[in-house]
């Protein structure tokens, strides 16, 4: 998780705080920005993925033979096997509805045989009104530095660095010991003896 932060962050993660902080704050208003415009184009009320598992699975079901019980309770034969389907509580014999919360391939036909919609048998969680509401939210717009109030208060400044036991491993931890300032875009290496070693 740490990796894939720094990743996230790349060269920024460098960086001095406020200008680390408004980096990821500008970066979370792209992304959700991004996430709730691509959700408003979707198609149908579940993401694309979703929607071509549903088809899969009444493409399976399509051939299978339902037998309803009452308006809920169903048998569904496939030839070899029977399973019971039950549209009101969401569960199925096969146990991949309860797991999953997607319409299997045993209740798809069910649900196709009554005219439904596959809406109301989708788990909450996958449908459009439900992403919408993860990316409802929105980070308010900042001015510039310059802008901001000014509080009365003492500086706040970084901690002292510590050298800590053993050789740095890598040049970035080597300039954090020495306190010293490295070229941009000079090639050095740490020395196994813990020097800085051009390449
Ligand atoms: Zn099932």
């Amino acid at each position: 998780m740490t990796k894939s932060w720094n990743a996230w962050l790349g060269e920024m993660r460098k960086a001095p705080v406020i200008a680390l902080v408004e980096h990821i704050r500008k970066r979370m208003i792209k992304a959700i920005t991004e996430r709730r415009q691509s959700c408003l184009k979707w198609p149908t009320d579940v993401p694309a993925f979703i929607n071509k598992k549903l088809n899969i699975m009444l493409k399976f079901g399509r051939n299978y033979h339902v037998i309803p019980t009452s308006d809920a309770l169903y048998e569904v034969e496939t030839g070899q096997e029977s399973y019971i389907v039950n549209l009101d509580e969401h569960t199925c014999s096969c146990g991949l509805w309860q797991i999953r919360g997607l319409p299997c391939k045993y209740e798809m036909p069910c649900i196709a045989h009554i005219r439904a919609t596959y809406k109301k048998y989708v788990a909450l969680c996958f449908l459009k009104d439900a992403y919408l509401r993860c990316y409802a939210g929105i980070i308010h717009p900042l001015a510039d530095k310059s802008k901001w109030p000014h509080v009365e208060a003492d500086e706040i400044l970084p901690p002292i660095v510590q050298r800590p036991p053993g050789r740095p491993k890598t040049v970035e931890e080597w300039r954090l010991m020495n306190h010293q300032h490295i070229e941009e875009g000079s090639k050095y290496v740490v020395h196994t003896i813990g020097v800085l070693v051009t390449i």
